[in-house]
């Protein structure tokens, strides 16, 4: 009785081994030939989406941003900068969100102006924010001059972007690296700390020193700025 008991008992798991072996020989065959899992697969790849970005040509309108000794806008060389940044950025396969694409802005005050700018950032459901800007001294060609970055270091992701972003800068060597900085010890930025999207400002060189501003207002400048800024985001988000 209790050797036909073994005997059931052994008969049970080999059948129950059985079962295991081919409902997993099964699963997987229709793992790989089965049409269902595929489809799934092929629809998960078709509803991933590259990030959206939103880029902030700074200022526009009646708001000029800094002047050169020459008299030329930062608003004038913010948006074509930022254009081509989109460019790049979109061949790569971003979604661009741009906060203005000519100079035609409806001027409501600047804190609106700033508001209504993230506000689309967070209507569009962006990743990123990048605000392009010049930044300018108090005298004309006064010993001031080179690009920063501006980040709130408490987002760990945005903030190793604003990296990627500067050894980008780095590689042209246009000018010197004043590095990045956390506006949580400097000071706010209303585009960076108060949008609900991520952001990063570049002030790009400054427009009141003669030999960044020659460069940011050169087309080889703006060219070589935009590749390496769009470069260094795919680098550091796309791959
Ligand atoms: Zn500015």
């Amino acid at each position: 009785m209790k050797r036909k008991l073994r005997v059931k008992f052994l008969a049970g798991c080999i059948l129950m081994i059985a079962g295991c072996c081919f409902l997993l020989s099964h699963f997987t065959f229709s793992d790989e030939k089965g049409f269902i899992s595929n489809t799934n697969y092929t629809i998960k790849a078709c509803e991933y989406s590259m990030p959206t970005i939103v880029l902030d040509a700074g200022h526009g309108g009646m708001d000029a941003g800094g002047v050169s000794i020459s008299n030329v806008y930062e608003k004038d060389i913010t948006l074509p900068i930022a254009l081509m940044i989109g460019d790049y950025l979109t061949d790569y396969g971003y979604q661009i969100v741009y906060t203005r694409v000519d100079d035609e802005i409806e001027w409501i005050g600047e804190r609106e102006e700033l508001q209504r700018r993230i506000d689309l950032a967070e209507q569009e459901e962006a990743d990123y924010y990048i605000s392009i800007h010049l930044n300018a001294s108090n005298a004309y060609d006064d010993g001031v001059y080179g690009f920063e970055i501006y980040s709130d270091f408490r987002n760990e992701e945005i903030t190793q972007l604003a990296y990627a972003i500067e050894n980008g800068l780095n590689g042209i060597g246009y000018t010197i690296d004043r590095g990045v900085k956390n506006t949580q010890e400097t000071y706010s930025l209303y585009v960076i700390d108060q949008n609900t999207v991520p952001a990063l400002l570049l002030e790009l060189g400054f427009i009141s020193d003669s030999d960044d501003f020659n460069y940011l207002n050169s087309q080889e400048g703006q060219t070589n700025i935009a590749q390496a800024i769009a470069q260094s985001i795919h680098a550091q988000l796309g791959e």
